[in-house]
């Protein structure tokens, strides 16, 4: 890509919360690196669309549809009914069936464990997030768990194929099939299917209880993981946790179709909305990986070391790594270190 063509379209959600004080950190540290790409940005409406059941708009869905990619901050539900959450909606609408976490310790930012090199795979479509709950008498409630065989192979083959296109020589698949047989047992069995086909990538099963003892102990003891929704979701924070936090983690939704959808792992922290406080490292990250997803490695490089050295020097921190700064001075030291 060189500067005269035409430059690439990609959606931008800028989200709610802290999501538009983020989104405009990215906005400008990208124009600064010279990215050739023209951001479509779409909000959240504040009517239900019927088309969608949700306050995301059609035109907002059919905008990640067209261009195959996007960059999302966080979205607030609102509360009420007769509407879809925002997230849900986007994971079922766009079949963001894996989120890739990677975790990997910050240079010169110092947590108990200094080489973090973690990716989690969440399913992301079903498990517990089936939305199927009901009453079933007074007093009693119901909760329905769903694995199907079609999604577990899917994340589990999305896990091989990244474990083997990056490197990675293990894929560990979480799971409590001692208690959820059943369930829990079909996305084993799912994930030993395809593990046979990556004869060179070891792997291994481990429960997920004894995965986050092992975790907090040595985080070198895994590679690659995988696993059912509500333990990815749990999984990724506490991975977060090892290495400073959810200000700098970045994320990846993966579509049907080859989508990539790329989100801060955190949520909208309404706690310091509007404060110029957040620290927007976990959406520029995972701006980065979204540059990585269209080929532009050169720009994706530049930015993630700007980032870093941002860090590392030290001077300019925001508030959750114990600094003093603001969003937008961190937002201008990274653009100076580009
Ligand atoms: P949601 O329901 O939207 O997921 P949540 O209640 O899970 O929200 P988060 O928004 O993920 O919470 O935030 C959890 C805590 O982490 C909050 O105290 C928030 O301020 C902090 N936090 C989250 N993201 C950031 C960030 N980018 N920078 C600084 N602090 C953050
Ligand atoms: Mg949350």
């Amino acid at each position: 890509f060189d500067s005269l063509s035409t430059p690439i379209r990609v959606t931008l959600f800028p989200g709610d919360g802290i999501g538009p004080e983020i989104a405009d950190s990215v906005k400008q540290v990208f124009r600064a690196a010279e990215v050739p790409i023209e951001w479509e940005e779409h909000y959240v409406g504040d009517q239900i669309d019927p088309r969608t059941q949700s306050f995301l708009t059609w035109e907002s869905l059919e905008s990640v549809r067209r261009n195959g990619v996007g960059l999302k901050g966080p979205m607030a539900t609102p509360i009420g009914k007769g509407h879809r959450s925002l997230n849900l909606t986007l994971r079922k609408e766009l079949n963001l069936y894996a989120n890739v976490r990677p975790c990997n310790s910050l240079p010169g930012y110092k947590t108990r464990y200094d080489d973090v090199n973690l990716i989690t795979i969440r399913e992301n479509t079903e498990g517990e997030y089936s939305g199927l709950e009901h009453q079933v008498v007074r007093g009693v409630v119901e909760s329905l768990k769903i694995i199907t065989r079609q999604a577990s192979l899917r994340v589990a083959e999305y896990a091989f194929h990244y474990a083997k296109t990056h490197g990675r020589e293990r894929v560990s698949a979480i799971h409590k099939a001692n208690i959820m047989r059943k369930t829990d047992g079909l996305f084993l069995k799912c994930c030993r299917e395809v593990a046979e086909k990556y004869p060179e990538i070891t792997y291994e099963e481990v429960v997920i209880d004894t995965c986050c003892m092992m975790l907090v102990k040595n985080p070198a003891l895994f590679d690659v993981l995988v696993m059912p929704n509500l333990y990815g979701d749990i999984i990724s924070d506490l991975c977060a946790g090892l290495i400073g936090g959810l200000g700098l983690t970045p994320s990846c939704n993966i579509g049907e179709g080859g989508i990539c959808l790329a989100e801060a792992v955190h949520g909208s922290a309404p706690d310091i909305a509007g404060k110029n406080l957040a620290n927007p490292t976990a959406l520029l990250l995972s701006g980065v990986a979204m540059l990585q997803h269209l080929k532009l490695q050169d720009k994706a490089g530049r930015i993630q070391d700007a980032i870093l050295n941002t860090i590392a020097e030290g001077k300019y921190r925001t508030v959750d790594l114990g600094g003093t700064s603001s969003t937008s001075d961190f937002t201008k030291a990274v653009c100076d270190h580009l």
